[in-house]
């Protein structure tokens, strides 16, 4: 079968990378977090004092990054910073706080689009972000947007965070996807906007094996129109 790429935005906390890692395991593709490459470089940026401003600063800095994804022993993709596993590191409050504002650095987005579609460049992908329909893929096969009620994304979200043993207490989560959710989708460059012909899910009520039913069943029949096509 052809392969196609699968490109999955919405809000944060959506079930955008639970769903998107679990399809591209059923269907033997690459799965690709975009969201964490920007975290990334949020974690750099911090640990380094990059001041978020300064276009010297960013442009040094940016050119000292190095990012790479390796699939671990459980078949788990995970981000290298440099050669370093900082999976865990960028997934902490202090990079979810500042994360959306580096999210709006022009040169940044313009560094990791160009990485992202390297990466896509020979299909069989599943990429979750926020501009993978609009802007890094905008010739997706399948293009999804997903949402899900406010409160149902801060409980997953704090349970994510827990098993990772990391106790946020709710109203801080909720009043940090609500900044993301505002900055992500108002800002200059690439807004989280649904693109043209993204099929829309709401995961409020629906379970994550029900997502990705529906998300594969989807690809699948991208990929039969792909193949009558020829
Ligand atoms: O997906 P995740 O919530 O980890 O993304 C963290 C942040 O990275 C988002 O809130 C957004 O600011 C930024 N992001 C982005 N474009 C993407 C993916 C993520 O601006 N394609």
């Amino acid at each position: 079968m052809r392969k196609i790429i699968i490109a999955i935005d919405g809000f944060s906390a959506c079930g955008k990378s639970t769903t998107a890692k679990e399809v591209a395991r059923l269907l033997g593709y690459r799965y690709i977090d975009s969201g964490a490459m920007y975290r990334a470089v949020t974690l750099y940026f911090l640990d380094h004092l990059v001041s978020f401003s300064n276009p010297k600063e960013v442009d040094k800095a940016l050119n000292e990054i190095k990012l790479s994804f390796i699939v671990n022993s459980k078949g788990a993709t995970e981000i290298f910073l440099n050669a370093i596993n900082v999976e865990k590191a960028i997934r902490k409050m202090r990079i979810s706080e500042s994360v959306s504002q580096v999210s709006t650095i022009k040169v940044v987005r313009k560094a990791m689009v160009a990485l992202q579609r390297k990466m896509g460049k020979d299909k069989g992908i599943v990429m979750d972000g926020r501009d993978i329909g609009t802007v890094v893929f905008p010739e997706a096969e399948l293009k999804l947007f997903l949402s899900a009620d406010i409160m149902v994304r801060a409980f997953r979200r704090q349970k994510e965070l827990l098993e990772k043993e990391d106790l946020v207490e709710l109203d801080t989560i909720i009043e940090n996807l609500q900044s993301r959710d505002q900055i992500d989708s108002t800002r200059k460059e690439s807004p989280l906007v649904r693109a043209t012909g993204a099929i829309e899910i709401d995961t409020t009520n629906i379970t994550v094996d029900e997502q990705v039913d529906e998300v594969v069943r989807l690809a699948l029949s991208q990929m039969l129109i792909k193949k009558w096509k020829g």
